[in-house]
């Protein structure tokens, strides 16, 4: 039997940074994973870099830019004719980033002396695993001091919605349309639903999102959500609230969709239809009751701020543990253990990890909503500067959208920050670093920002708690 300190099950953003912490650290590593890639080869990097964050921001780049290109290149004096979607050349490009970074993951691996182990792996007991090779052939037997589970998440499906892999798919399939869906209905207007519907929008496609809830991104703050539902709107995406789907069905050509809402009942047609209804742990195939495992009623690996599982020295991390389904939230979770097996005494910050959905504007926060703080009777204060009042956003083009920040009312400490602006990806790392280092607004806004620039808008906001906006 091989033995290691550590064993990685899932080479996804969790597993794959896990695995190389503990080799930084001196501890021999192994890390297995089934995951195969188009070409038919294994491909570590799991959801995020396969069909997850990566794929899905190189398709939403390719379709912004034609719709730059499309519909706004004229309103800068720049006129072209003739412009052309090649959807299998988008397709292709993203298959090579996707292609370049997971095997850049197994050089990684390779170059920290990690063992890559591909094939399907079960627990055996609280030190032992199983790892059944691709294509059949007898089992790896593995000894480990320490297992680490990283198996990650796979899309939930609805009952009366069965997937055919060509009319009716889930966010995999919807990377992977051949040609532009003439009129695409979505099920979910939750993060991915938004981030798929904007990408086939944008390429020309009548795009319908269905959504259970009757509030549009309830975990956004009120504020920020009201604004990117209107903005949403006006790009063209049909967003159907409290509209709950009971069935799809394929037919020759179209698919049939049913949905209630407080008017009823509805049925649409659609060229094509994708479920992005949430996801749902990779915990089935552990042989999780087998060993004594504990899950959630969710069937989440019930685990401590630490990563802890109930069994001495197994840990789990990433999309298969409680918190959000964030690809940085797993691989920080994956550090954490790696750091606590070889005696540091790592914690992880989680009040203070950045959220961002990829549409244009992006939505990005950290911290608490208003509601929240409503919630918890806490006492704060709010600042909100508009990007129609940004001359850098003003020179872009792109006046949609607002900044906001809140913090306490006792001590000026920032408590949240909700951003809907372009590159707020980029730009909500300044709150996260304010926010890490328990900044108050007052230390934002005594803080030089470049001119012109949309950071701006944070320090303006930040101004605006105190009702001393300059630019506004
Ligand atoms: P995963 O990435 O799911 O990896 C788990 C790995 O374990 C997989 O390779 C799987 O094959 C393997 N595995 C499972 N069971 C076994 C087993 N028994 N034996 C061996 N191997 C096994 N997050 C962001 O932060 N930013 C984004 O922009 C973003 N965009 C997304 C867009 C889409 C369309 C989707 C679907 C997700 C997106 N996410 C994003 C979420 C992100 O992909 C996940 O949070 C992240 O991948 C979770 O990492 P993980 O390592 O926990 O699991
Ligand atoms: P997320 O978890 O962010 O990927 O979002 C998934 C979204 O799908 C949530 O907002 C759910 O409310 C929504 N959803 C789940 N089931 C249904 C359904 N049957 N019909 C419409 N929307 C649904």
């Amino acid at each position: 039997m091989k033995k290691f300190d550590v064993v990685v099950i899932g080479a996804g953003p969790a597993g794959y940074v896990a695995a190389i912490r503990c080799a930084q650290l001196g501890l021999s590593t192994a890390v297995a994973d089934k995951w195969i890639g188009k070409d038919g080869k294994p491909a570590p990097g799991g959801t995020c870099l396969n069909v997850g964050c990566i794929p899905s921001k190189a398709l939403l780049e390719s379709s912004e830019q034609f719709y730059q290109a499309a519909h706004k290149f004229e309103s800068h004096g720049i006129r072209f004719k003739g412009i052309d979607v090649d959807v299998p050349a988008m397709i292709q490009r993203k298959d090579k980033v996707v292609q370049t970074l997971t095997s850049g993951v197994q050089y990684l691996l390779k170059k920290n002396g990690i063992a890559w182990l591909p094939g399907e792996a079960k627990l055996l007991s609280p030190q032992s695993i199983e790892v059944a090779p691709h294509g059949g052939g007898q089992p790896d037997a593995i000894e480990a001091r320490y297992i680490i589970i990283a198996t990650g998440s796979s899309p939930r499906e609805l009952p009366n919605v069965p997937l055919d892999g060509a009319q009716i798919v889930d966010s995999t399939g919807a990377l992977e349309f051949k040609s532009v869906p003439g009129n695409l209905v979505i099920i979910g207007a939750g993060v991915i639903g938004l981030e798929l519907g904007s990408v086939w929008k944008r390429l020309g496609s009548k795009v319908v999102l269905l959504e259970a809830m009757d509030s549009f991104l309830p975990m956004v703050d009120d504020q920020i959500a009201q604004a990117a539902q209107k903005e949403f709107e006006h790009q063209g995406l049909d967003i159907r609230l409290g509209a709950r789907v009971l069935s799809g069905k394929a037919g020759r050509k179209k698919v049939a969709v049913t949905y209630e809402d407080s008017k009823g009942a509805h049925e649409i047609e659609c060229d094509n239809l994708v479920v992005a209804v949430g996801r749902k742990p990779n915990t089935e195939r552990l042989n999780a009751e087998g060993v004594g495992l504990l899950l959630d009623e969710r069937g989440f690996i019930h685990v401590d701020d630490y990563c802890r599982t109930n069994l001495p020295n197994v840990f789990a991390i990433g999309d298969v543990v409680r918190g959000p389904m964030l690809a940085h939230k797993g691989s920080e979770e994956g550090v954490m253990v790696a750091e606590r097996l070889a005696g540091e005494q790592t914690r992880i910050n989680y009040d203070v990890i950045p959220w961002v959905i990829y549409t244009a504007p992006e939505i990005a926060w950290v911290g608490k909503t208003e509601r929240q703080l409503k919630q918890a009777a806490r006492p704060y204060k709010t600042g909100v500067f508009p990007l129609s009042a940004s001359g850098r956003a003003k020179a872009m083009a792109e006046t949609a959208g607002l900044v906001k920040v809140i913090s306490d009312a006792a001590n000026d400490r920032i408590l949240g920050v909700h951003m809907f602006a372009p590159s707020a990806s980029e730009l909500i790392m300044e709150a996260v670093v304010a926010m890490e280092f328990a900044a108050s607004t007052e230390d934002i806004q005594r803080i030089v920002h470049a001119h012109p620039s949309i950071s701006e808008a944070f320090h303006e906001a930040a101004l605006a708690v105190d009702g001393r906006s300059l630019h506004i």
